[in-house]
Formats: C-alpha cells, sequence, structure tokens
C-alpha cells in the first residue's frame, strides 16, 4: 500500500551524521573571509556564519582555537626543540561580549599558555648570537616534554569530546581551529622530525588561519620591492602594528604574537574608530600580555626542570646541582681537543653531546647539498665528532668522507673501550666539618621561594606509570 503524504511528512527528519556536520562547516569557513572566520570561531561575532537550519551550527560553540609554532636547533632543523600553543574557546569571547579591552587585550588575557621544550634535544642551544632560542620565553612558564608526551598532550588537545546536554552532539568531537605564520612549515616540521605527529589525523580540524594570508586579504602589507613576498612575523609585529617582537623565533613568543596579531588584523576595522579612546599603546598591551601569562598560568603538562647532564625531570644542572655518574664514550673516544681530559668525559652522556650532534646536523648538510647537487659544506665543524658507534672515517680530510658507507669497526684506539661499570660515580669531595651535598635536587625549591614555579604545579615524580602524568586539571575544557 502507498504510503500517505500525511504519513510521509510525519516522519521525522534523520539527524545529520558527524561527518555531515562537519563538513558544513568545513564549506562554511571555507566560503567566507578569514577576518570573520577569525572572529567567529573566538566567539566575537554576533551572529553565526553560517546559516540557521545548518547542520554545523550547533558544533560552532564548541570551537577550540589552536595557535602553534614549531622551533628547530638553528645548527640542524631535523632536530625539533621546542613547540608553542595557545589555546583560545569560543565561549570566554561569547562569555566577555563587547568588553574585549584595548587591542583585545582581555581576550588574549582569557587564552593558555604552554611552551614546551623536548627533552631529547634540550641540550642543543641556539647557534645564533641574536636569538636567545628556548631559553628567551617570555609566555607563561616553559615545561619539558618527551616527543611522546608531546603526542599524547596533542592527541588530548586535538581529539576533545563535546560535553553538552544537546543529544544531538552525543559522541562529537570540538571543532578545531589551527592558527599559525607560515603554518604549513609547522605542520610539516610535526611531521617529519622526532615528534612525527600529523595535526590532521583526528579529522577534527573544520579551518586553518594562517596570518600570511589574512594579512593579504586585509590587504595590510605588501613589500615595496618585491609584492610577491609574504610577510615575515617581525615585520607584522613591528611595521603593521608597531610593537616589538622580542626574543623571536622561540616556540611561544611567536605563537603568542601570531594570534595576537591574527585577532587584531581581523579587528582592524572595528578598531579603527575607537583608537583615539584607547588608554594603552599596541606595545603596553603586549607587554602586559607577557607579565600576566607568566604570573597566572603555569601549564600542567612535562616538568619544570630537565637535566642535560642525567637525563633527570626532577632537577636541572645549573649550578652544578647534578652529581649523578654520567660519561661520554664518544667524546672519550673521538674527542681530539679534550684528549685524556676526565672532567670533560665525566661531564654529560652521549644522548647530551654537543659535539656529536654538530657532527650529525653537519653530516646532514652533506648529504642535503650531494642530493641538490651543490658544494658540500666544509667540515666537519671544528670539535663537532662522530657517535661512539661511528664506523666510518675518522679523522675526516674531506666532507667526502662522510658519504663513504661505514665499514666494519675500526679498531680501538689506545685505552678508550671502557665499560660503563669502569667509570666510578662522582662523589663530592668530603671534608672534615663540611656538609655533603647529596644528589636530591633543591632546584624545585629554589625556584618556588623565588616564585618563578607555582607550588600547586605537579612535580615530575607524579608520572603514572603510564607515563601520563596525574593531571586533576584536565576535564577536557579546563586548560
Ligand atoms: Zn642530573
Ligand atoms: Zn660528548
Amino acid at each position: 500500500m502507498p504510503a500517505s503524504y500525511a504519513a510521509i511528512t510525519s516522519i521525522p527528519k534523520p539527524l545529520p551524521t558527524p561527518k555531515e556536520r562537519y563538513d558544513a562547516l568545513i564549506a562554511t569557513y571555507a566560503s567566507k573571509p578569514l577576518r570573520l572566520v577569525t572572529l567567529e570561531v573566538l566567539g566575537m561575532l554576533d551572529a553565526p556564519l553560517c546559516a540557521e537550519d545548518s547542520p554545523a551550527l550547533p558544533l560552532v560553540e564548541h570551537s577550540v582555537v589552536i595557535t602553534v609554532d614549531t622551533e628547530a636547533w638553528t645548527a640542524n632543523t631535523d632536530q625539533l626543540t621546542e613547540l608553542g600553543i595557545v589555546i583560545a574557546e569560543y565561549k570566554d569571547g561569547k562569555e566577555m561580549g563587547a568588553e574585549i579591552g584595548d587591542y583585545a587585550e582581555y581576550v588574549m588575557k582569557k587564552m593558555k599558555y604552554h611552551h614546551l621544550r623536548f627533552v631529547e634535544n634540550v641540550h642543543l642551544k641556539t647557534t645564533s648570537p641574536w636569538m636567545r632560542g628556548a631559553e628567551g620565553n617570555r609566555f607563561g612558564q616553559s615545561r619539558f616534554v618527551t616527543f611522546a608526551e608531546a603526542r599524547r598532550i596533542l592527541d588530548r588537545i586535538l581529539n576533545q569530546p563535546i560535553v553538552s546536554d544537546n543529544p544531538e552532539l552525543a559522541g562529537l568531537k570540538r571543532p578545531v581551529i589551527l592558527v599559525g605564520h607560515a603554518l604549513e612549515h609547522d605542520t610539516e616540521h610535526m611531521q617529519s622530525t622526532g615528534l612525527a605527529y600529523d595535526f590532521t589525523q583526528h579529522s577534527t580540524i573544520v579551518a586553518s588561519i594562517d596570518t600570511q594570508k589574512l594579512v593579504r586579504e586585509l590587504s595590510a602589507w605588501s613589500d615595496p620591492e618585491f609584492p610577491g613576498n609574504r610577510i615575515g612575523l617581525d615585520v607584522l609585529c613591528e611595521e603593521v602594528f608597531n610593537f616589538a617582537h622580542e626574543d623571536p623565533h622561540t616556540a611561544l613568543n611567536d605563537a603568542a604574537r601570531t594570534i595576537f596579531c591574527a585577532v587584531n588584523l581581523a579587528l582592524r576595522n572595528w578598531m579603527v574608530g575607537r583608537r583615539r579612546g584607547m588608554a594603552k599603546s599596541m606595545q603596553a598591551v603586549a607587554t602586559d600580555i607577557e607579565e600576566y601569562s607568566q604570573d597566572n598560568f603555569a601549564s600542567p603538562w612535562g616538568s619544570a626542570v630537565c637535566c642535560t647532564r642525567c637525563g633527570a625531570r626532577d632537577h636541572a644542572n645549573t649550578l652544578h646541582a647534578c652529581a649523578a655518574p654520567v660519561y661520554c664514550l664518544a667524546c672519550e673516544r673521538f674527542d681530539v681537543r679534550d684528549r685524556g681530559d676526565e672532567t670533560h668525559v665525566r661531564s654529560h652522556s652521549e644522548r647530551f653531546c654537543v659535539h656529536v650532534a654538530e657532527f650529525m646536523g653537519w653530516k646532514r648538510r652533506v648529504i642535503d647539498a650531494r642530493r641538490k647537487i651543490n658544494y658540500l659544506p666544509d667540515g666537519p665543524p671544528e670539535g663537532s665528532h662522530p657517535p661512539f658507534k661511528w664506523k666510518g672515517i675518522w679523522p675526516m680530510d674531506s666532507p667526502e668522507d662522510v658519504l663513504v658507507p661505514e665499514g666494519p669497526p675500526t679498531p680501538p684506539l689506545g685505552d678508550f673501550m671502557r665499560r660503563p661499570s669502569d667509570f666510578d660515580p662522582v662523589r663530592p669531595v668530603r671534608e672534615k666539618g663540611v656538609k655533603v651535598a647529596t644528589l636530591q635536587s633543591n632546584a624545585r625549591e629554589r625556584a618556588e621561594k623565588e616564585k618563578r614555579v607555582r607550588k600547586h604545579v605537579v612535580k615530575a615524580a607524579a608520572v603514572k606509570k603510564d607515563g601520563w602524568k596525574v593531571d586533576d586539571a584536565w576535564n577536557g575544557t579546563a586548560w
């Protein structure tokens, strides 16, 4: 029997699938100016960009905006050293309403600032005299994480379930909007280095906002000599907005100033009429955000310290607080400069040997030059040497030598073939009446006293068996 018209119209429409909702949101954002998308995802637009009956609409209020920047070692870009992450919530912007402060100061103060330094590469200091590298971080507080820990952190950021009373949203993930400056470099970097992370793997990213594209869309700047050139972050901060980009190429400084610029680019027209009434300059606001984030936000992830001598996460080696027995077999075997210098060999482990890192960086550049049929770079760099297990030519007469396949093990030179058990732990010299320093580090207590670390920050010791830290603050939306 054919169904009657009344029966057909009374059948409720099936709910859109999660994919239909996501596709609708992606299509909406792809069709709108980046400026409006930026304002919408930060909760700063009154009316939503998608139509009232769009299946995407219920997703919008659950948006989370992630600004990222990565930094690698200046002597070897294969070695990722830092990841800066700024997290903003749609709902924060909505709650704030029109009171956003001068240059969106209050919006910026609601964001959460995470500076993650990779334990594996923590010994690789910048080789550029005009940069401070990871030490130059000016936002929040730095934390040390391994690549494995960072992958789990990123999973949690990018794969968050929606918490809502709306049954239509059951089982859906929060939509993520990725923000960055020359974003493709960062996403590529994260995949090709030790972090080996693909941002798109959870299929939650609904839009990417690149400040270079935003600048072009708004015609905010163009290179007078080469109009096709893309803007650098330093020019964006200093020429377009007139505030200093101090300590550049430090991951969180770059990420924080990228989102600061993105918000202000998006608000430019709106801001023009209000500038006269502003009490603060953009520089004053930028500096205030730095200070505010340091005083009010400590990332709950990773450890506050990391020892570049022994790799432990409960003390640092500043002031030579570490007395763990370590030695570098690579330096023992290959280091000509410090041959016979026990203190040097005992000052670090091979894992944190800068000489080996410099050698590997140079080796990578030689292989790269050969691949591109360029001149091979001179080297190896002075003082650098191969890892302990090196079976190739050494010493080297020319860069060509590094391209020769490694042969059978070279015979031991002299007495370098010592075993780890041959090394006694380094112990402080005991003198009568003098208290002996112990292995227990007081780095944290000192930092707390100096108010550099907040007391409530979970210590590295509270690491669960599966490696994920006990983390009360984490419930999906509380960052
Ligand atoms: Zn140590
Ligand atoms: Zn060494």
